[in-house]
């Protein structure tokens, strides 16, 4: 657990709920001391089936099927002719909305297919493999004083990704990456190996280059290179509507500068700073030829974050700090400013906050009228905008998704966001707004990030779309090659039911929950243990708090253990929170525990081990408590209601006046605690997370003759047999789930989701039925050793074979974890 993560949450909790809170926590905290403790610290290692895919923002988690890593054209070729399905395609994963993968694909991880084939220093050109990166390619021609025609300001990146995406970088006299593209080699999907330029298989060439994987793998291509230089900086800062002027003048046509690029400051981007490389013959001031790989980086993240952090960061980064930076002169070699390293820019943590990058293309002569037109964008969402670093590039000459429809500015925006569902939808907000903005003005904007945009935003930024999908079509007849992109995009890929589910912002849900809120239903299956377990009379001194302590805190281990060994993206909020319950589970138990073992032991033992009318009250309300605590907050639950109840309705006299009285006074002191504890974290709950939504959706197979749907399922659309329904979450949907796999009906998915965690409970002695079911572990009824709960990871595909398995078996559902 991250100790910041913890630390943020507590203050910001802290600031909810003021002072007395956070001293009822510390008190609690005590109490963790001993969970740690009786949790034990038995190993447990847990690796979940499948690999997960994710790029560099960590927001787009994706289970493959297999990773593949070739190492030769004959590697991807046998892939693809051994294999049938979805195909993804891995480069150096910095394109950050998915462009790499989907779901139980075959994925192509190119990264170890990255020779040299040849490097022609006589015609400065070199042929490599596709999945060599930038920074690679310049080691092995920088002693021959090369560089690199085009590529991106970052030399992380692969060939094959590039070219993919048809990248730019601030040179001068330039544009995208496919004007220095001699010729590329692709394996289609059916295995065969082509070879592409702009006078061989032109077409693909132009669809392939800018195609986002779409059409075939790139494993091959041959690129120009120009001479390595030594290049001089200059900079100057100037009102935002005197650079269009500035450039035209001074940078377009000036054949000496080698880099240039503007910063926009936010958050008014009414000034700038531009920042150009000259030619020249001066003595260098920095002697390295390039940057050194693998250098570590402490204080730029570091001032990135602080910047993005507020206001006055932004401010002293344009009136302090970057005047100061660039005071110094600076000769270097052109090699050395193309080697930068992404490294330079990854933040300690993603946990909570990411980093995204933007990018909308603008023609040249519409630049000053998308200024405002952004700024006004920016403002109206409090975009929490780092940069905007404006760069030049002349047309593209032919692939058929060109951004640079003409000559344009780009405009890449930096920026950073929290992972909420909130934040994501107001990032989603402004970038639409912006592709709208920019589109407006005949431009287009950048498709390696987010993917938010509609069929239609796209084709109207790019017109030639039908031609691409046309392309596909035709050497993807089996639409093999896929990845979010497409399927956001590709008309083939958008029935309409996926169009139905991605309308709705409630449909998709983490695996991950799934898995996590295991623990935090334990504190909802621990209450009915101890509400049957009164029920039956027995005597509540000798229910097992402890061990319930223990097993709460193993489960946690559990699960935090499957989602390390799992790669699931992290989730510091939600463990703070199963540490925040753990802990006031911890203190409550070990209370009642002491107590009942004493005090309770003893008045028990002067009521010759019977039952008083209050020990039958408390048994009934804590059965309500339980059946209440199945589909609602803890919180919400009427503690002063049985109170009152108590009082009124049971009477003072009987038999057994001291456990009479001790039994009220307990009762009464516990529910009483409960009452104002449960008002401070309902309120906390409420302002931290919102109200929840409350239905779960999936998409199921109606079985041959159309069963009816069982009340309390809806039917929200259909497509041939194929329907998205929805239930109320929690216990309905563990309820009417095995209903609707007696109907006959199958389950494609819930919530977006292959796999769901559920639990079962049956004699010790027997093995629940593992039909497209593993094992996570085992849970222990802490009030009868003969019995036994499993839990267990299902395939959604198997979940009703699973579960009419079930009902055949002595084994009894619990519970499926609806995320
Ligand atoms: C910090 C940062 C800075 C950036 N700066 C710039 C910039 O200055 N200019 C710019 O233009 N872009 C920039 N980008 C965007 C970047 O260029 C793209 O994300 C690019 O795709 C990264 O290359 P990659 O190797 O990581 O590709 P990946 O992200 O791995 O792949 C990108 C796409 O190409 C496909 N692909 C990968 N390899 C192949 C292959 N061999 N055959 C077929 N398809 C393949 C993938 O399926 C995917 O659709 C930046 C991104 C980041 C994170």
């Amino acid at each position: 657990m991250d100790s910041r993560a913890v630390l943020r949450r507590a203050m910001r909790i802290a600031r909810r709920l003021g002072l007395c809170l956070l001293l009822f926590i510390a008190v609690l905290a005590g109490a963790t001391t001993i969970a740690v403790w009786v949790s034990g610290d038995d190993e447990f290692a847990y690796s979940m089936p499948q690999t997960l895919i994710n790029d560099v923002t960590q927001m787009n988690p994706t289970y493959v099927a297999r990773v593949v890593e070739p190492t030769s054209i004959d590697d991807v070729v046998s892939a693809l002719r051994a294999s049938s399905g979805p195909v993804s395609i891995g480069g150096g994963r910095f394109s950050q909305g998915g462009q790499v993968s989907y779901p139980d694909s075959l994925h192509l991880d190119m990264r170890k297919l990255n020779r040299v084939v040849n490097l022609d220093v006589e015609h400065k050109r070199i042929t490599v493999e596709s999945g060599i990166t930038w920074r690679k390619i310049q080691s092995v021609i920088d002693p021959h004083d090369l560089s690199i025609r085009i590529m991106q300001t970052y030399s992380n990146f692969t060939v094959g990704g590039s070219l993919s995406v048809n990248v730019h970088g601030r040179y001068i006299g330039e544009g995208p990456l496919v004007r220095s593209v001699e010729s590329i080699k692709l394996v289609l999907a059916d295995g065969s190996v082509v070879a592409a330029s702009t006078t061989q298989n032109a077409e693909l060439f132009y669809g392939a280059i800018g195609g986002y994987g779409g059409l075939g793998v790139i494993v091959e291509a041959t690129l120009n290179l120009t001479d390595n230089a030594r290049i001089e900086r200059q900079t100057s800062v100037m009102p935002v509507s005197e650079y269009r002027d500035f450039f035209a003048r001074n940078i377009r046509d000036n054949r000496n500068v080698v880099f240039h690029n503007a910063d926009l400051y936010p958050p008014d981007f009414t000034t700038g700073r531009q920042v150009s490389w000259y030619k020249t013959d001066k003595p260098l001031t920095i002697e390295d030829r390039t940057i050194a790989e693998q250098a570590k980086y402490t204080w730029q993240p570091r001032l990135a974050g602080w910047v993005a952090g507020s206001d006055t960061g932004k401010w002293m980064r344009q009136h302090v700090i970057e005047p100061i930076y660039y005071l110094e002169d600076r000769v270097a070699w052109r090699n050395w400013e193309a080697s930068y390293d992404v490294a330079e820019l990854e933040p300690a943590s993603r946990e909570e906050q990411t980093y995204g990058l933007r990018e909308y293309f603008i023609p040249v002569a519409r630049f000053d009228e998308f200024v405002p037109l952004m700024r006004e964008i920016f403002t109206k969402h409090d975009a929490n905008i780092i940069n905007v670093s404006v760069r030049h590039a002349l047309p593209d000459p032919g692939t058929v998704l060109a951004w640079a429809k003409g000559e344009v500015f780009a405009f890449v925006v930096y920026y950073r966001q929290g992972r909420t569902p909130e934040e994501i939808a107001r990032v989603r907000a402004w970038s639409l707004e912006m592709i709208d903005a920019a589109t407006a003005l005949g431009g287009a904007y950048y498709l390696p990030y987010q993917v938010f945009e509609s069929p239609e935003q796209f084709h109207a930024a790019f017109p030639r779309d039908a031609e691409y999908f046309a392309l596909k079509a035709r050497v993807d007849p089996e639409n093999r090659f896929r990845n979010r992109l497409w399927q956001q995009l590709y008309p083939a890929n958008l029935d309409t039911l996926e169009a139905k589910r991605r309308a709705s912002a409630d449909y998709y849900r983490a695996e991950a929950q799934s898995v996590l809120t295991v623990p935090e239903w334990y504190l909802v299956f621990n209450p009915v243990e101890y509400a049957q377990y009164l029920a039956a009379g027995r005597n509540p001194s000798e229910f097992p708090f402890f061990a319930s302590i223990d097993e709460y805190w193993t489960l946690y281990d559990r699960v935090t253990a499957i989602s390390r060994g799992s790669q699931y993206p992290k989730n510091g909020e939600y463990l703070t929170m199963l540490r925040v319950i753990g802990v006031s589970t911890t203190a409550e138990y070990l209370l009642k525990g002491s107590y009942e073992g004493s005090i309770g032991r003893l008045t028990r033992w002067a009521a010759n081990d019977e039952d008083t009318e209050e020990d039958r009250m408390y048994a009934k309300a804590q059965d309500a408590y339980a059946q209440f605590i199945f589909n609602e907050a803890w919180y919400e639950f009427d503690f002063t209601g049985w109170v009152g109840a108590l009082w009124s309705d049971v009477s003072l006299f009987g038999d057994h006046f001291l456990r009479k009285i001790e039994r009220r006074l307990f009762f009464t002191l516990e529910f009483g605690t409960k009452a104002g504890y449960a008002k401070l974290i309902g309120f906390a709950s409420r302002a931290t997370y919102g109200i929840k939504a409350e239905r779960i959706y999936m998409t199921v197979i109606a079985p041959e003759d159309s069963a009816a749907l069982p009340p309390g399922i809806e039917q929200i659309e259909s497509d041939g047999r194929s329907r998205i329904v929805s239930t109320l979450r929690w216990g309905p949907f563990t309820e009417l789930t095995p209903q609707l796999a007696a109907a006959g009906y199958q389950f494609r998915d819930v919530s977006g989701n292959r796999r769901i965690v559920v639990s079962v409970v049956g004699p010790a002695s027997e093995e629940p039925p593992l039909i497209g079911a593993t094992e996570l572990f085992e849970s222990r009824m802490v009030s009868d050793p003969t019995r036994q709960r499993h839990v267990l990871l299902v395939e959604t595909g198997q979940l009703a074979a699973f579960l009419r398995d079930l009902r055949m078996s002595s084994v009894t559902l619990e519970h499926i974890y609806d995320y």
